[in-house]
């Protein structure tokens, strides 16, 4: 029986011995440059295209949904507006992406972080002024296993490219809390609920946040941050994933 440790061992193992070949469509590699994967693939991620909901982000069935009235919001953010200002993605969560994301948090590939937080960069024109890059935290006890916090890498690359002050050890995660991948829409909310908290509230007050994660799905987390940083004060929160889903 291969336990998760050996098998871990095994394909890190067969890593040394065959050529590397692309984690998505399997092709060798080559001299892409980039841990994993080959050319074709790095450069087939898809980008978020509107129209998107000008809140969450959330893409629109339509071309024409926000022709009349550019303000539109989703039927989600009217229903119960989030905490955070307005939440914008790199890509689309899909294809040659959502396996890169994969690859770089589960098997884990830390060296994965710098390619991926440089894609994510070079999507995002910065059209409004912001204040600090802020990550969102992982559990110690979770950052202990993974070994980094994706959302620290991510944000490394965007506060680089733009200059921007990096704030990464004051929001912190104050409960252990089950992987949100596991829950419901709903339950996630009420799973992080609480979770989070500042170690240096003055820090944030009357600050433009840039809050960076790796992927948005429902939001839950990102509204969880954001409530918490307004509460402390925040003149705002944008949230900045590197891909987003679609529903
Ligand atoms: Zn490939
Ligand atoms: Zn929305």
């Amino acid at each position: 029986m291969i336990t998760i440790s050996s098998r871990y061992l095994f394909t890190r193992i067969l890593d040394f011995i065959l050529p590397a070949s692309c984690a998505y469509c399997r092709s060798p590699v080559g001299d892409s440059g980039i841990p994993r994967f080959c050319k074709n693939c790095w450069a087939d991620f898809s980008p978020l295209q509107g129209p998107v909901c000008p809140t969450c982000g959330r893409p629109f069935g339509s071309p024409e949904s926000l022709t009349d009235s550019p303000e539109h919001e989703c039927f989600h953010c009217r229903r119960t507006p989030p905490h955070y200002d307005q939440a914008l993605a790199a890509g689309l969560f899909e294809g040659p992406l959502r396996e890169a994301i994969h690859v770089f948090k589960y098997r884990p590939l830390r060296s994965l972080g710098a390619p991926l937080a440089g894609w994510m960069a070079r999507q995002v024109r910065m059209t409004i002024p912001l204040d600090m890059t802020v990550p969102v935290p992982l559990h110690k006890k979770r950052l202990r296993h993974r070994g980094f916090n994706q959302a620290l890498m991510l944000a490394h690359g965007i506060s680089d490219r733009f200059a921007m002050p990096l704030n990464y050890d004051n929001l912190i995660r104050v409960r252990y809390t089950r992987p949100q991948v596991e829950l419901s829409g709903r339950e996630r909310a009420e799973n992080v609920r609480g979770a989070f908290n500042l170690i240096r509230p003055a820090e944030v007050r009357d600050k433009r946040i840039l809050l960076i994660d790796d992927v948005f799905t429902t939001g839950a987390t990102m509204n969880e941050c954001a409530k918490v940083l307004k509460d402390a004060g925040a003149a705002s929160v944008t949230v900045l994933t590197l891909a987003r889903t679609t529903e």
